[in-house]
């Protein structure tokens, strides 16, 4: 089997997304009001959020799907943003690969799992036959993809996208039309190509349960990151322009427009409400 291609980072930089209008009694829509976030090479990331907070959009920019209004959208060196249309769209056919939420949608359903998997390769020079052993395909490899089951679908699409040689995996809900052994399945198999293949892993999801099988969950609120969670803890993010968003159930007790006054602590910084007798 060929080295593996190791992953590739990817930042984006203040950026905004807007949606145009598309009729004269409709609003544009922001659904991106600066995004700051920094994934390294190799990481196995899960944006986290409600729906509606912007995580397909975030995922269509880094797949390159979607140009940023403002704010730039790096994949390793290359500012997607700014790509040229003919350069954007070989970058996607190599360094990224999109796995969509709906299985039918990602593979070739009279194609066999092999042919899938081969017509992936492309120039990559992975070997699919050995990549789908290696990844517990093997029993797979003759059936027709079409037949298969949703989470045996998102699996192939996962292999398909190793094979392709991609630095960088995007998946957006690639479990959510799937139980919970699918789920299992597939959550293991992005496991591995993080942990195995050093490839970067990024997905959306609403799950938590999910969620929680990645290293690192970034949760997008209202169209900017709200908090990240590491090794089980959560912590609240210092945005470029210096603002910090509370967590939901502190917002609620602190509503916007309330006046804190933030001091500094032996450990850090404290945020103390203006107090009545204050006022
Ligand atoms: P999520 O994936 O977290 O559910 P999205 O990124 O899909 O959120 O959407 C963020 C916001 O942008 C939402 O308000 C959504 O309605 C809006 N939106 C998404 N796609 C489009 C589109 N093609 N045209 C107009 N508005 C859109
Ligand atoms: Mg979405």
């Amino acid at each position: 089997m060929s080295a593996p291609t190791a992953g590739v980072g990817v930042r984006c930089e203040s950026v905004v997304h807007i949606y145009p209008a598309t009729g004269e009694d409709v609003d544009d829509v922001v659904a991106l009001r600066g995004v700051d976030l920094d994934i390294d090479a190799g990481e196995f990331v899960a944006l986290l959020g409600p729906s509606g907070s912007g995580k397909s959009t975030v995922l269509g920019l880094l797949a390159g799907v979607l140009r940023p209004s403002a704010g730039r959208v790096l994949i390793g060196p290359h500012d997607v943003g700014r790509m040229p249309p003919r350069q954007l769209a070989r970058l996607r056919g190599s360094v990224v690969a999109l796995v969509l939420q709906n299985p039918s949608r990602n593979l070739l359903p009279y194609a066999t799992v092999r042919q899938n998997v081969g017509f992936a390769a492309g120039s990559s020079g992975v070997d699919p036959g050995e990549l789908i052993e290696r990844l517990g395909l093997g029993p797979l490899s003759d059936r027709v993809a079409g037949r298969l089951s949703g989470g045996e679908q998102q699996r192939v699409a996962i292999a398909a996208a190793v094979c392709s040689g991609a630095q960088l995996l995007l998946a957006d809900e690639p479990t959510s039309q799937l139980d919970a052994g699918g789920r299992a399945d597939v959550m293991d198999l992005l496991g591995r190509v993080h942990a195995e293949f050093g490839r970067t892993v990024v997905l959306v999801t609403h799950d938590t349960t999910v969620a929680s099988r990645t290293t690192r969950t970034v949760s997008i609120r209202d169209g900017r990151v709200g908090a990240e969670g590491m090794h089980g803890r959560e912590y609240a993010v210092v945005g470029r322009d210096g603002t910090l968003q509370l967590p939901p159930d502190l917002l609620e007790q602190f509503p916007p427009g309330t006046l804190l006054s933030v001091r500094r602590s032996a450990d850090g910084i404290a945020l103390v409400a203006r107090s009545e007798d204050e006022r």
